[in-house]
This record gives C-alpha cells, sequence and structure tokens, in this order.
C-alpha cells in the first residue's frame, strides 16, 4: 500500500519504520522535521497525502488532529482511508469523520495502547472506531503495527474505549498505591502485600504486571527509578478527555474525577512531571493524613 504518515514522534516514527519494514511504500511528514527508518520524507501533511491509500496520523491531540484533518483532507484520493491513531476527545473523532465522510473518504480512530515500547516492537494494541469496510482496509496495518485491534463501533468508538480504558488505569494505580503506602505505616511488609494481593481479589494489571513498589512483582519503571513508562503527565492527559467526554455525556465519574485532580496536582505542582504515573507511590508514602 501507498501510505502517508503524519507524526513521526515517539510513538508515530517507529510505527511507520514498522510499516516500511513489511513493505509498504511510505511517506512521512513532521512538522519538527523528523522521519522514520525506512520512509520517505514530505515537506507538508497534504504531500504526505497526496496519492496514498490510507493517510495515518499520530498527533498530540483534537485541535492538532482537526488543522492536520482540515490541510490533509482535501489533497486525499478519493475512497481512500484516514486513519488517526492519536489519543483524542471523542469529539475531534467525530468532527474528523464527518469532514472525511463529506469528501468521499474512509475515517478510522484508532487509538493505541502499549507505549513506545509497543510501537517499536509492533505488539501494539488498537482500539478502533468506523465503518466495516474502513476498519477492513486498516486492519492488515494494525497487524503490522501491533498484536490486536478490536473494531468498537462507530467513530469515535475507538476513542471512548481508550479513555474508559485508561481512566480504570488510573484509578486502579492510585488505589494500589495508596494501599501501599497504608501498608507501610501499618508496619506491613510489601513483598507480604504483593503476595497477598495480587492472588486475591484487589489484584490488577497495576498491581500485579505493573506493581509500583521497587523489586516487587514483574520488572516496572518502580525498578527504574520511576523513568517512564507511561508518564504521569500522559496519564493525566487522559484522566483529563474521560471528564471532558464524561461531561459531554453526563455520566457521573466521581472516581475518574479525583483521580484527574490527583494527577493534575502531582504533574502541575509537584515533581510528577516526567515520572511514571507509579510515581504516585513514593508521593503518597511520603505523606502524611490532610488535617480535616
Ligand atoms: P510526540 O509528541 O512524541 O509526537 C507527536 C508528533 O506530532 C511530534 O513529533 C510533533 O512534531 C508532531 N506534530 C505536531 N503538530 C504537527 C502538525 N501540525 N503536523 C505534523 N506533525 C505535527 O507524541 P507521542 O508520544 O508520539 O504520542 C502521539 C499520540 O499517541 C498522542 O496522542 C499520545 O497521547 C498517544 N499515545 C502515546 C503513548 C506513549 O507512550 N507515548 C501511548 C499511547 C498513546
Amino acid at each position: 500500500m501507498k501510505i502517508g504518515f503524519i507524526g513521526l514522534g515517539n510513538m508515530g516514527a517507529p510505527m511507520a519504520a514498522n510499516l516500511a519494514k513489511a513493505g509498504h511504500e511510505i511517506t512521512g511528514y513532521d512538522a519538527a522535521g523528523t522521519s522514520a527508518a525506512g520512509a520517505a520524507t514530505a515537506t507538508s501533511g497534504a504531500e504526505a497525502a497526496a496519492g496514498a491509500d490510507v493517510v495515518i496520523t499520530m498527533l498530540p491531540n483534537g485541535a492538532i488532529l482537526r488543522s492536520v484533518a482540515a490541510e490533509v483532507i482535501p489533497a486525499m484520493t478519493q475512497g481512500a482511508v484516514l486513519v488517526d491513531c492519536s489519543t483524542v476527545d471523542v469529539e475531534s473523532a467525530r468532527a474528523v469523520a464527518d469532514m472525511a465522510a463529506k469528501a468521499g473518504l474512509g475515517f478510522v480512530d484508532a487509538p493505541v495502547s502499549g507505549g513506545t515500547i509497543g510501537a517499536e516492537a509492533g505488539t501494539l494494541t488498537f482500539m478502533a472506531g468506523g465503518g466495516a469496510a474502513d476498519f477492513d482496509v486498516a486492519a492488515p496495518l494494525f497487524e503490522i503495527m501491533g498484536q490486536k485491534a478490536v473494531h468498537c463501533g462507530d467513530a469515535g468508538a475507538g476513542q471512548a474505549a481508550k479513555i474508559c480504558n485508561n481512566m480504570i488505569l488510573g484509578v486502579t494505580m492510585i488505589a494500589t498505591c495508596e494501599a501501599f503506602a497504608l501498608a507501610d505505616k501499618l508496619g506491613l511488609d510489601r513483598q507480604k502485600m504483593f503476595d497477598v494481593v495480587s492472588t486475591s481479589s484487589g489484584y490488577s494489571w497495576s498491581m500485579n504486571a505493573y506493581c509500583p513498589a521497587p523489586e516487587i512483582g514483574p520488572q516496572s519503571p518502580a525498578d527504574n527509578g520511576y523513568k517512564p513508562g507511561f508518564a504521569a503527565e500522559l496519564m493525566l492527559k487522559d484522566l483529563r478527555l474521560s471528564q471532558q467526554a464524561a461531561e459531554g455525556a453526563d455520566a457521573d465519574t466521581p472516581m475518574g474525577q479525583l483521580a484527574a485532580a490527583l494527577y493534575a496536582q502531582f504533574v502541575e505542582e509537584e515533581d510528577g512531571k516526567g515520572r511514571d504515573f507509579s510515581a504516585m507511590l513514593p508521593r503518597l508514602a511520603a505523606r502524611s493524613r490532610p488535617a480535616t
């Protein structure tokens, strides 16, 4: 396939490189002038998109996606498919789907989980929204860049799945960290705590697969000085998207709201920026109970 790839950052560059390695003809563009191994480089998004069967975007947020889509959609060939893999608000995904449909193009929103390690290894999980025919066009590319793709429903459903998943992740990570901090103060050994919880009803991905306590459980960023991994500011971005969506849909999400506020404090007022989101454990462990 002839593929335009726009947004060659930490995630986009290795994803584009994997598509090139698999034999696809990739033309990449990034506003910062970055490139991807095996891909030709264009001088604009429109140039990367011209004549492509599929255009993939991997951009920082919904506002940038909307502006790139406005530039790129008129340059795309009728019948081609725009696949956005960025994590953006559900509204922007649906707005870009409408723009694409009006121009006779397909659209799939397909945010990912798996981080930069998954992008490099080609083991991402894709959560996709859009028409079945458009999903079918993108599916072989998801297979190269990832290990699993779930077609979640119409346009926006991929973003909805992503922010619901990450809202659970943010909340369970905080719950796991505050339980370790409480265990410390109760004199309970962290390894014993892990042995019990990881095989009891408090188990979760945060505890079992990504344990926030150093030297306990499988290797995780906690064993590497909380170097990300999944940075606290990216968790904050996703929690904010979940709360923006909850507000728009009139959904009551009290724990998601609290998690967003706590990560905002950690990232914007404390030392959380640039640390893994599991560094919530040393933060909580160092604190006393606030006065009531
Ligand atoms: P990044 O900042 O490294 O990459 C984004 C790239 O987009 C940058 O290189 C930037 O120069 C480029 N860009 C910005 N505006 C542009 C424009 N108008 N035209 C062309 N290029 C433009 O970010 P990333 O870590 O690669 O993340 C990309 C997306 O993936 C984000 O939406 C993020 O939330 C999501 N995501 C990231 C991770 C992760 O672990 N990094 C995991 C899952 C999802």
